[in-house]
């Protein structure tokens, strides 16, 4: 017996624009960043009232506002209604957010920093022909279509990543639901030297090529400080800048879908150590690489497990660097070296992140399995009861 559910599935493909087309959406963005700003302020200047004249657009009110918007400033109409409302739908699902927590206030969108998408999302508005994308008002845009569509298209979103341009394709795939796995298990700690380490005695090592990358991407960075504000140099150094920081952001992807998938395919569960995801939106600038690398491999996990049946499971990571994983003890004595842990208790030697890995795993094996989603939840719970101080980790600079 299996059911069928409904997943969404996201292609993306490179779109080559005429020169013509590229001025347009050019214009189309600069509108677009107008409309995001105006709709953003509105919704400030509402909250900024005395609290029993507060007023809260929603995007609905904001949509209606639209017609009257649009016949006044003939170029925020030359784009595509559905794609100004939808903006506006991005934008309060982002306000929505915020008051929940989960985010940090939406900002202003600013030119040079922010690239705006401009996603269709009416099906019977756009259309893939043959191997074309039909957008409106756009016409036919050349498309590479490196590899079939699956299921029923839904959305289309057109995007420029540095000076190339990607259309973003949403369907609707009928899969068959899998069923429910749970075993292998296997735990994965994050590691300073390495990427991280497996409690079946494996070392992932951070890329070799990635780490190249980083360096060349530092290197950049400095010249652009170098050269004069304003010049035409700089805005050369600034692309530079963006490409290299475009060919990490794809390095680290491909090596993180490589690790997940390999990963998901071979284990049921997955134990990672429970993500601070408060802490990560505070963040450290000198750690935001590091960060964005291990929370997408977690969200990646989480979304391949789910697929073949299997789950993610989080436990807390307090001590788990000083704990020993055959009789333990936890002592700061243990931990040698960045490396070496040696039991000061039962003797008992390992590498440090390999032994850290297995003390998760036991964690994860006592605490026993949570249901994929609440995992998150119970780990936060039992961190609170133990009223552990987390320590500090040190700051990395050559992880992901
Ligand atoms: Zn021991």
């Amino acid at each position: 017996m299996f059911r069928l559910v409904l997943v969404s599935k996201a292609f993306r493909y490179r779109v080559y624009p005429t020169q013509e087309q590229v001025a347009r959406l050019n214009a189309w963005e600069s509108a677009l960043r107008f409309l995001w700003n105006l709709a953003l302020e509105q919704r400030k200047l509402g909250l900024a009232r005395p609290r029993d004249e507060r007023r809260y657009p929603t995007a609905f009110d904001q949509i209606n506002e639209l017609t009257e918007l649009r016949a006044a400033l003939p170029w925020l109409a030359d784009v595509p209604r559905n794609v100004c409302s939808q903006l506006l739908v991005e934008l309060d699902r982002a306000w929505q957010r915020c008051f929940a927590r989960l985010a940090r206030a939406p900002r202003w969108k600013r030119k040079g920093r922010d690239v705006l998408g401009f996603t269709e999302p009416h099906p019977k508005t756009w259309r893939v022909d043959g191997s074309n994308v039909r957008f409106p008002k756009l016409g036919t845009l050349r498309t590479v279509m490196h590899r079939p569509l699956e299921g029923k298209p839904k959305t289309c979103t057109l995007k420029r990543d540095g000076e190339q341009w990607f259309a973003a394709i949403v369907c609707e795939v009928e899969v068959s639901e899998p069923a429910v796995r749970d075993g292998p298990i296997v735990a994965i700690d994050r590691g300073i030297a390495n990427f991280g380490a497996t409690s079946d005695g494996d070392m992932i090592a951070n890329p070799r090529n990635l780490e190249a990358s980083l360096e060349r991407l530092a290197h950049a960075q400095r010249a652009v400080s170098r050269r004069k504000k304003g010049s035409k140099n700089r805005e050369k150094a600034k692309l530079r800048v963006a490409r290299i920081h475009r060919k990490v952001r794809r390095q680290r992807d491909h090596f993180l879908h490589a690790q997940s998938a390999r990963l998901a395919k071979s284990h049921g569960v997955v134990v990672l150590e429970n993500l601070n995801v408060a802490g990560m939106i505070r963040g450290h600038c000198s750690r935001s690489i590091a960060d964005a690398g291990w929370s997408r491999f977690a969200e990646m996990l989480r979304y391949k497990l789910a697929w073949s049946g299997g789950s993610l499971v989080e436990v807390p990571a307090a001590y788990s660097s000083q704990t020993c994983s055959a009789c333990g003890c936890v002592d700061a004595m243990s931990r040698r070296s960045q490396s070496a842990f040696r039991c000061t208790s039962c003797g008992y030697q390992d590498h440090a992140d390999l032994n850290a890995a297995k003390v998760l795993l036991a964690r994860a094996n006592r605490s026993g399995k949570p249901a994929d989603g609440t995992a998150l939840e119970a780990a936060g719970r039992s961190r609170k009861r133990v009223g552990l101080r987390v320590p500090r980790r040190p700051l990395e600079s050559s992880a992901l």
